[in-house]
């Protein structure tokens, strides 16, 4: 079973998104919802500098992503990184709602650990 590696879940509001994602820094995200006490993967993702504004975008959410998990790191390839590999572990885009591969932040030649698919 594949293991997201993140803290949670927390139900999506901006309440809970202020009280526990406190430091201004890049992360990485899961939506979801919970079925027999597990935390369901819909949709992941990641910030590039501030994990609490990205999550407070996706609080419009519909109903198979009311909670999320997340996962602070140092710096932006970090959160492109474990976003590849939850993304691969997860089914990519067709266990997830994701319809893309992780894109790399503009202007860096960061590869998928996992695919080698380069971006840029
Ligand atoms: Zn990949």
């Amino acid at each position: 079973m594949a293991n997201l590696e993140m803290q949670g879940p927390y139900v999506l509001i901006p309440d809970k998104i202020d009280e526990i994602v406190t430091a201004k820094t890049p992360g990485n995200y899961a939506l979801g919802y919970i079925a027999d006490k597990n935390f369901i993967v819909v949709y992941i993702g990641r910030s590039d500098n501030d994990l609490n504004s990205e999550l407070k975008k996706l609080v419009f959410c519909k109903s198979d992503c009311l909670f999320f998990q997340f996962f602070l790191v140092k710096s932006a390839d970090e959160a492109f990184e474990k976003e590849c590999l939850n993304y691969h572990d997860f089914g990519g885009n067709t266990g997830l709602k994701n319809n893309k591969h992780p894109v790399p932040l503009k202007g860096f030649d960061w590869k998928c650990p996992v695919c080698e698919r380069a971006g840029g």
